[in-house]
């Protein structure tokens, strides 16, 4: 079984912090979805005969096509992919653009899980993200979905924003359980230096939060969303009664899969593709019959560190005989800090599967990279 990701590269407006391959001119959004229909046409066979188990409409922004758009989609998958009975489809969707309409429009194309950029219950932090909506338009949507019958929502937030406090950050996640979504993301803000939060932050207008105060807000979020029976399934990942993604579960447990439009990657397990992240470049490509991509062929190395790189951040753990029978990993040279890991309590390791701590979650990127092959 596989997943498919469909990159739907348009935002009403950029948000400060976001690097994402997207466009804020959406004056050719039918045009391009002509052209990842016709990739989805041109990519049937890069999965072989596997039926999708998993579809995923990601962006940018995909809840910002209009209803024909989304029909053009539906049709272009359904017609050159087979699914296993009762896939999981999910829809990424901003606040500000989730019609009555468009919602019912995703049920009747199958769609049975929601992720609900909302980022923030407060206006003052919206606005200094530039978001394009406002604290109860979130609330609003929400409800929607779930009178219309969304079983399985899940809702972004972020945290570690300049100016947040402790008491903003427990606004937002007593909002957030209000809405008793299945599923939240929670990601510490992160700054990239293509965007403008790192262009203030090269100019040195831009003040990032202390790491201890990050620490201590990561801190209370994973206790919180504890006691409320939120499984944190992975670093920023939280879910209730088993809901994990199974879409980014995949991509953690490295399953293949087909990712199509403009910057979308592509993974088959012993070679990774990279779409043109460039919209114009990709039509005008697709338009000749051709995808425009470049390949990179995984040596024993590069999939052995992406298995530590993803497995390590979930509940299920790094297998280390996985790690050394399957990818070759050297653990003979690693053997002595994995072991200086454990007696610190950043790691520990059960049946060779080697697991994060609660302490070693706060610093799980330097602790990653300490065992990587390089
Ligand atoms: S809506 Fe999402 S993809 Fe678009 S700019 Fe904002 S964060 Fe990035």
């Amino acid at each position: 079984m596989a997943g498919l990701y469909i990159h739907i590269p348009f935002c009403k407006q950029a948000c400060y912090y976001c690097d994402f391959h997207f466009s804020t001119n959406t004056r050719y959004t039918e045009k391009m979805i002509k052209a990842i229909s016709r990739e989805l046409e041109l990519q049937a066979s890069y999965l072989d005969d596997d039926r999708i188990n998993t579809i995923y409409i990601g962006g940018g922004t995909p809840s910002i096509l209009g209803i024909a758009e989304f029909e053009k989609l539906f049709d272009a998958v359904y017609s050159h992919y087979s699914t296993v009975s009762n896939p999981e489809i999910t829809i990424e969707a901003n606040p500000d653009d989730l019609s009555y309409q468009k919602l019912k429009l995703f049920k009747e194309f199958g769609t049975n899980r929601l992720s609900i950029g909302i980022q923030s219950f407060q206006d003052r932090f919206l606005e200094f993200l530039n978001r394009a909506h406002r604290s109860q338009d979130a609330i609003d949507s929400f409800n929607q979905a779930r009178e219309l019958g969304f079983e399985n929502i899940s809702i972004d937030l972020i945290f570690s924003i300049p100016k947040q406090s402790m008491t903003h950050v427990e606004f937002d996640i007593s909002k957030a359980l209000e809405l008793n979504p299945e599923h939240i993301s929670i990601y510490s803000l992160t700054i990239e230096n293509k965007t403008v939060f790192g262009n203030w932050q090269q100019k040195g207008k831009f003040k990032t939060v202390p790491e201890e105060e990050s620490a201590r807000q990561y801190d209370f979020i994973i206790s919180t969303l504890e006691k409320e029976k939120y499984e944190q399934y992975e670093i920023s990942n939280f879910c209730r009664d088993n809901r994990y993604s199974k879409h980014n579960t995949s991509y953690w447990k490295n399953i293949g899969y087909l990712g199509v439009g403009p910057g979308a990657h592509s993974f088959n397990g012993k070679s990774r593709q990279f779409n043109v992240a460039n919209n114009h470049v990709y039509m005008k490509s697709i338009k000749e019959g051709k995808v425009p991509f470049e390949m990179e062929v995984l040596d024993q190395r590069s999939l052995a560190n992406e298995y530590l790189l993803t497995s390590l951040r979930t509940k299920w753990g790094c297998d280390l005989r996985k790690l050394t029978k399957l990818y070759s990993y050297p653990i003979r040279t690693h053997r002595k800090r994995i072991e200086q890991l454990v007696a610190e309590r950043f790691i520990h390791i059960t049946e060779n599967i080697i697991y994060l701590t609660r302490k070693g979650k706060f610093l799980a990127d330097e602790i990653i990279a300490e065992l990587l092959w390089i």
